[in-house]
């Protein structure tokens, strides 16, 4: 458009805002340990037929309440959150920095771990953290904090799903193979927010953490179950 008005200033716009995007959709495929071209051509993104599928609710899996997570929460020594696309969704980012002063205030060290690619835009958990006023210094990057879930007592998983899934380190066939992600199976516990069994992330795959014995599912709209959390605290 630029070119066709003879308007330098478009010109100048255009090309910021398709470099900006092309960075970014590079820092994204780094992050997912993809190819730009693979990503592009629409290679991610749609589970194939023979992949693990949505989640399979014929398998033992453990539900728990608000009351539960309180208790667990409480009597925690550290606790790492993990926050993904559904908490954005439910805008639940205010009431979980709540939940992580009550924490601390009964003196659970709480931690927050984003990942790059966590939500729908790189940088997308940070900015939801910050407008909450989350401390920086209680935020952390994957590569810093993944070696720490074995000494955690709680992996808060609030929303997240792809970027918690040991798919992506064990199934070759998994269309997230090789996608660096947390390891929250490591922890004493994990707390799982999510609105039900059969929503899939992403990727559209099942995730073997839900079905582990140390995994309590919190099944809600994560806002309402981390406000049901700090009411029970
Ligand atoms: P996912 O998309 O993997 O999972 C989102 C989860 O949130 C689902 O399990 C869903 O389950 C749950 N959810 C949705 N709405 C709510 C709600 N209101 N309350 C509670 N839970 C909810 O998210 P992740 O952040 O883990 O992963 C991001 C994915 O997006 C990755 O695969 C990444 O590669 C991809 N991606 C990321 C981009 C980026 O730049 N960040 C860009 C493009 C893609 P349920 O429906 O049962 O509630």
């Amino acid at each position: 458009m630029g070119f066709t008005l003879h308007n330098v200033a478009m010109v100048i716009t255009g090309a910021l805002v398709g470099s900006s995007g092309a960075i970014l959709s590079y820092i994204m495929c780094r992050a997912m340990n993809r190819s730009f071209i693979g990503v592009i051509a629409g290679g991610f993104g749609a589970a194939p037929a023979d992949a693990a599928g949505a989640a399979k609710t014929d398998r033992p899996w453990k539900r728990g309440s608000a009351e539960d997570a309180a208790f667990i929460l409480k009597e925690a020594g550290q606790v790492i959150i993990i926050p993904g696309y559904g908490m954005a969704v439910a805008q639940a980012q205010h009431v979980v920095r709540e939940m992580a002063d009550k924490l601390k205030e009964h003196g659970v060290k709480v931690k927050f771990a984003i990942h790059p690619v966590a939500g729908r835009m790189p940088g997308h958990m940070n900015v939801l953290l910050a407008e909450a006023s989350v401390p920086y210094d209680d935020v952390f990057e994957l590569e810093d904090i993944n070696g720490e879930f074995a000494q955690t007592d709680v992996a808060f998983v609030i929303g997240a799903n792809d970027v918690v899934n040991p798919a992506a380190r064990t199934d070759r066939a998994s269309p997230i193979y090789g996608m660096p992600v947390f390891d929250v199976q490591k922890a004493k516990t994990v707390l799982f927010v999510k609105r039900s069994m059969t929503g899939v992330g992403y990727s559209g795959v099942d995730n073997e953490v839900f079905y582990l014995d140390q995994t309590i599912m919190l099944l809600a709209d994560a806002k309402k179950m981390v406000e049901e959390i700090v009411k029970a605290l």
